[in-house]
């Protein structure tokens, strides 16, 4: 999509810090991030938000799951742990119009969310 933040970064049009790329998804670091560790992980595809999500385009959802586990393994956050966010629409607190999970690590979290 044209004029989409994260399809620009995707198209290298915006700059970032890549984490992980593959033919499906990117990664790469939260310009502002709240956690020692925080990345973001998109789809390649341009996919509004979860609520976008069906059956028949769900399937990057376990991709990215699976990718994260195997990053945190790499990137030594594993042990510790970490969570995996996606916030969905304006009270879900969404401010960027394309799916994204947001991996956060390298400290406790903290639960219950604001
Ligand atoms: P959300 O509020 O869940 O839509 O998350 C959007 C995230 O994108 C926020 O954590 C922002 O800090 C992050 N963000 C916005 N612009 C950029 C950018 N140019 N590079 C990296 N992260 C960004
Ligand atoms: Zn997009």
């Amino acid at each position: 999509m044209t004029d989409c933040l994260f399809c620009k970064i995707i198209n290298g049009e915006i700059p970032s810090q890549k984490v992980y790329e593959d033919d499906k998804i990117y990664a790469f670091n939260d310009i502002d991030p709240q956690a020692p560790v925080h990345f973001l992980v998109i789809p390649k595809e341009h996919i509004s938000s979860a609520l976008e999500l069906s059956d028949a385009n769900a399937g990057i959802v376990a991709h990215i799951f699976a990718t994260v586990a195997k990053l945190a393994r790499e990137m030594g956050f594993a042990d510790g742990g970490y969570r995996v966010v996606n916030n969905c629409g304006a009270d879900g607190g969404q401010t960027v119009g394309h799916l994204h999970f947001h991996v956060l690590a390298g400290r406790n979290i903290g639960w219950p969310p604001g």
